[in-house]
This record gives C-alpha cells, sequence and structure tokens, in this order.
C-alpha cells in the first residue's frame, strides 16, 4: 500500500497555487525574461532593416544609429536577463520553501499505520529523490522554459511584423511538433511515474537491506534479498532504455524538425524574392529568425522531459496531503481513566477482521497480561490501545471518550506504548528524553532517569549534554530501554502497554530492566503483552486471546483451575 499521487488536475492546481501565491516575484522574472527576449530577437528584425537600407543606400549617419541600436539592445538584453534569473531564483526558492513546508507538514499528519503500511522507501523517495528534482525545476527551469517561451513569442511577433508572407515557414517546425508531442507524452509520461515508484521501491529495500544486515545473514537470506534486488534493478533498467528509446526519438525527429523550415525559407523566400515580394533584409531576417527558433526548440525537449520529470514528482509530494485523515481529533481532556471496549473490531485495508468483537472493561489501576498463540492480534489490540490504529467496528473509550476524538496531547497523557523497538536519535541524551516533555527542566530529566536506575548518566562524559548517536557515545541496548522507560515517566500516561518489551533482553539485563519498569509501571494501568508465562501470572487479570477473540479472562488462580487454555500453557511452561 503505497501513498498516493495527486492526480493531474490536482497536481496543476497545486504549481498554480504555487504560482499564484508568488505572483509578483514571477511576474518580475516574466516580464524581465520577456523584455531580454524582446532585445535579442529585435536584433535579426533590425539587422533586415539596415540591410534594405544599405540596399537602397543610405548616409554613415543612419548606420551609426544602428550601431548605437544594436549596443543598446545587446544591454538591455544583458540587465533584463540578469533581472530575470535574479528574480526566477528567488521566486524558485521561495516555491520550493512552501512545497518542502507544506509535505513536511502533510507527512507528519499522516495516520501512523498508513507510513507503516508504504514503507520507508516510498516516503523516503518522495523526501529526497522528488524534492531534488521539484528542486532542479523550479531552480533552473522556470526561468529557462520562460525564456525560452519568451523567445519564441516575440520571434513570431516579429517575423510576421517583417513578412507575413514569409513568416509562415517558422510554423513548420511547430507542425511536426504537435504530433511528436501527441505520440511522446502518453508514452513518456506513465514510464517516469513507473520509474520513480521502482526507484522508491529499490530505496526501501536498500535501507531495509542495511538496517536488518544481522539478521538477513544469519537467516541466509542475503542471497534471496540480492536477487529480489537485482530484479528490481533490472526493471528500473527496462524502464530507464524505453525512456531514453522515447528520448531518443523525440530529439531526432525534432533535429529534423527545425531542418524543414531552413529549406522552405530558401525554396520559398527565393521565389517571394524573384517575384519582389519580399527584400533582401526581410528575408535575411527570416532566415536568421529559423536559425534563432532551433535554440529554443532544441532546448525545449531536454525541459519538456524535465517538465515530465516535476510533474511526476510533484503528484508524488501533492499526493501525501490527499491521504485522508482517520480521525477529527476534538477532545483535549478527559476525566475517567478506566478503559471500555465493546464489540471491539479491527481488519487491516480491506483484509480479514483480526480482532472479532472484544468486550473488555479495564479497571485504573489494573494489571492486565494478555497470552495468546503469534497471530492471536495482541499486537493489534496493542496498537488499537495505543491509538496508533483506529477501530474499523465496536467502540473502544477511555474515561467515556473515544479514543478517535482524542487530540494527540490528550491521548499521550492517556496512554503510551512500549515495545522493542525504541530508537536513540542522533542528539544529546537531554534531547532525546525532551521529546517525551519538551518542557522538562534538567532536574526532572535527571531524575526520569535515576527512577529508572539509569545511574550510568552520572559516567557520560557531559552529563545530559551528551551527544549519543552512532559516531557519539554508543548506549547498550538495556541502557537505550531505560532511555525509553525514562521518556514514559516524563510523559506521565496512566496507561502503559507492553508489547514484548523485556522479550529481547539478556537474562541479565532483562531483570534489570524489569525492575526499573516495575517501578514506572507503580500506580498506573498496564496492558502487557506477555510472552513468557511468568511475567502474566503476576497480573491482576489475564486474558487468552485465541484467533481475534477472548477465549479466556481471569486471575491466574481461576484460570489454572478451569483447566483451559491457559492451565494447558502453565502446565507445558512450569515443566520446562
Ligand atoms: P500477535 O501479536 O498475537 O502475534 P498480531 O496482532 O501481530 O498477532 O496479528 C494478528 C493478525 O493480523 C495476524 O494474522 C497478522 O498476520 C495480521 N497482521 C498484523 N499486522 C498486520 C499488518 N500491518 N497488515 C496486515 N495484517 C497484519
Amino acid at each position: 500500500m503505497k501513498l498516493p499521487l495527486a492526480n493531474t488536475r490536482d497536481t496543476w492546481r497545486g504549481a498554480a497555487k504555487i504560482a499564484k501565491t508568488n505572483w509578483k516575484i514571477l511576474s518580475v522574472t516574466t516580464v524581465a525574461q520577456l523584455a531580454a527576449a524582446g532585445a535579442a530577437v529585435a536584433i535579426p528584425f533590425l539587422v533586415g532593416k539596415l540591410l534594405d537600407q544599405i540596399t537602397h543606400g543610405t548616409n554613415s549617419a543612419q548606420v551609426t544609429t544602428y550601431i548605437w541600436a544594436f549596443a543598446a539592445l545587446v544591454l538591455i538584453q544583458l540587465v533584463c536577463t540578469f533581472v530575470g534569473e535574479y528574480a526566477g531564483q528567488i521566486f524558485g526558492e521561495r516555491s520550493f520553501h512552501t512545497l518542502r513546508t507544506n509535505l513536511m507538514r502533510d507527512l507528519l499528519k499522516l495516520p501512523l499505520g498508513t507510513v507503516e503500511n508504504a514503507g520507508t522507501g516510498d516516503m523516503l523517495g518522495r523526501i529526497t529523490k522528488d524534492i531534488d528534482r521539484i528542486d532542479f525545476f523550479f531552480r533552473r527551469g522556470l526561468g529557462a522554459m520562460l525564456s525560452l517561451l519568451a523567445t519564441v513569442i516575440v520571434t513570431y511577433v516579429l517575423a510576421f511584423w517583417t513578412s507575413p508572407l514569409l513568416a509562415p515557414v517558422l510554423f513548420l517546425p511547430l507542425l511536426g511538433m504537435w504530433p511528436l508531442g501527441r505520440w511522446y507524452f502518453p508514452k513518456a509520461i506513465p514510464a517516469y511515474q513507473a520509474g520513480s515508484a521502482m526507484w522508491a521501491e529499490v530505496n526501501g529495500q536498500i535501507s531495509e537491506n542495511a538496517e536488518q544486515a544481522e539478521h538477513l545473514e544469519s537467516l541466509g537470506l542475503v542471497p534471496l534479498r540480492n536477487r529480489r534486488l537485482r530484479h528490481s534493478l533490472t526493471t528500473i533498467f527496462n524502464n530507464e532504455r524505453y525512456t531514453a528509446w522515447l528520448r531518443f526519438w523525440l530529439l531526432g525527429v525534432t533535429q529534423l524538425n527545425v531542418l524543414f523550415p531552413l529549406l522552405a525559407v530558401i525554396g520559398w523566400g527565393g521565389y517571394l524574392k524573384s517575384h519582389g515580394l519580399v527584400s533582401t533584409g526581410e528575408l535575411t531576417t527570416i532566415f536568421l529568425y529559423v536559425l534563432t527558433l532551433r535554440y529554443p526548440i532544441d532546448e525545449s525537449t531536454f525541459w519538456i522531459d524535465q517538465i515530465q520529470y516535476a510533474q511526476t514528482s510533484l503528484s508524488r509530494i501533492l499526493g501525501v496531503g490527499t491521504v485522508p485523515a482517520d480521525r477529527a481529533p476534538s477532545v483535549t481532556s478527559v476525566t475517567g481513566k478506566a478503559w471500555e471496549m465493546q464489540d471491539l473490531r479491527f481488519r487491516y485495508g480491506n483484509g480479514p477482521e483480526v480482532l472479532k468483537g472484544l468486550d473488555l472493561r479495564l479497571e485504573p489501576g489494573e494489571t492486565l497480561a494478555i497470552v495468546g498463540t503469534s497471530g492471536a492480534g495482541k499486537s493489534t489490540l496493542a496498537r488499537l490501545l495505543a491509538g496508533i490504529d483506529l477501530p474499523t467496528g465496536g467502540t473502544l473509550t477511555v474515561g467515556d471518550v473515544a479514543i478517535g476524538d482524542l487530540a494527540e496531547d490528550a491521548l499521550h497523557k492517556q496512554v503510551a506504548l512500549l515495545t522493542q523497538e525504541h530508537h536513540i536519535f542522533d542528539a544529546t541524551l537531554a534531547q532525546n528524553l525532551q521529546l517525551a516533555a519538551p518542557d522538562a527542566t534538567e532536574d526532572e530529566l535527571l531524575s526520569a532517569l535515576e527512577a529508572v536506575g539509569a545511574t550510568w548518566v552520572r559516567d557520560l562524559p557531559d552529563g545530559l549534554e551528551t551527544n549519543l548517536g552512532a559516531s557519539q557515545v554508543h548506549l547498550s541496548p538495556s541502557q537505550a530501554q531505560q532511555v525509553a522507560l525514562a521518556r514514559l515517566v516524563l510523559m506521565d500516561p496512566h496507561t502503559l502497554i507492553l508489547d514484548e518489551a523485556t522479550s529481547m533482553m539478556d537474562p541479565n539485563s532483562a531483570r534489570d530492566i524489569e525492575h526499573a519498569l516495575g517501578k514506572v509501571l507503580q500506580g498506573r494501568t498496564v496492558v502487557m503483552i506477555a510472552h513468557r508465562l511468568f511475567t502474566a501470572q503476576d497480573a491482576d487479570r489475564i486474558c487468552v486471546m485465541e484467533d481475534g477473540q477472548i477465549a479466556e479472562l481471569g486471575t491466574h488462580d481461576e484460570l489454572v483451575a478451569a483447566e483451559g487454555r491457559y492451565a494447558h500453557l502453565w502446565e507445558a511452561w512450569t515443566a520446562q
């Protein structure tokens, strides 16, 4: 499930909106580029005039006037090009800034489930490659294209002014470009879009391979992953070859296109001249215009390509904003602390139901252990309780408020999820902790660390200001876990969800962590996904899940006495 693309209409609308926001600077660059093009194109026009005057007999004063006029035009062209480029760069920077800011806003608003399903590659591709392409297009492309467009328009206007009979030959390249465009675009756009999606997938594969290198090696999955990567790269290669083939024809036919008018000017121009319908000067001007047009038409093939890339990238960037919100949070504070599930149901996307109608009430301060075979739905339930995913049926409330109605801050005051995955950011220890409580003071940070037994903070070279991260001070897994626990202390939610929190620890550090964890859990409602039954044993109640349903619910003693599923699991466990 990749993130969506914005459709063509919305993409153009998005581009128009950016242009509208920055219309002043865009107008400056447009006017300046038009003036620069006007000045450049006026030179052949004056050359023709001068030639005619020389043919008819002129004096040196008139020729000197022309020379001054040429000099003035060159100067105007120089100044206007500079102003146009400068304003174009400012427009590019501003537009790019708006786009990047909006992308970050849209990314941060994405439902977490959507982010997880889309995978890192897709998102990374949009943030890096697509943003780079747009950046290039805004900085370089817009100015260049405006200049090309202005040159073409002014050339046509002056050509018709010079000789309405001969000027139509300048339309010949356009006549050829029209069918070429109709052939090229419908093939190129999907191919470029497919290419971007393939690159995103390869990015994802590479980052996954790098992150999971040790696991892949130990499981002997390296050849398999290599084969998959090679296959993806071959697909990309084939796609690139196809688009290169399309470009080859685009370029080749364009080259031929600019040759025709040259022949036409010689043929048709010679005919008109021999009948006295054009002057030598007019013929020269049009001939020079045919030559002038070669550059913008040649260049335009490059920029037409870049427009495709930019449009594809823009549709990927704007597509992030089209993901509908999964909730409309409106409640900012909750009074009660009890949890209530009624006929709670959940399915991932269009998949089968994985939670099939759970009814359960959790009292404040209660500890509930959830046990069950793999795939029973334990982690899914944990995700729902933590507010990551929302129920697809039934209700889940905390203090009588549906979990989807809670604003983000209010949600974090109710519940936090602690999993094996906790990230230490490449920042100081203080900054790592302040993620959970941005306003916490140094004392509060230190006492949170003390509370989880992280006495090692005293030995760090710069205490709380020590830089953590790969190239800096490296924390051991149990120290990292303590940082995660200290974050929880700072967030201070009344309910904690522990999903396999300590199962990956080596037994010694697991005991340390469990001790620290014990302190953090005190006085809170706790839902614990228990993989080792002895942790479940101490819970107030145990919930045995099976196939998305609650199979048994009660205290350890009750369930052992009932001689049901839990009793059998317990028997097997204690016999080990
Ligand atoms: P448990 O934690 O008990 O092992 P889970 O809650 O992880 O069970 O999974 C319950 C069911 O949901 C399983 O059939 C699993 O394949 C499916 N499932 C889990 N995560 C996803 C997901 N992101 N997308 C689709 N199905 C999923």
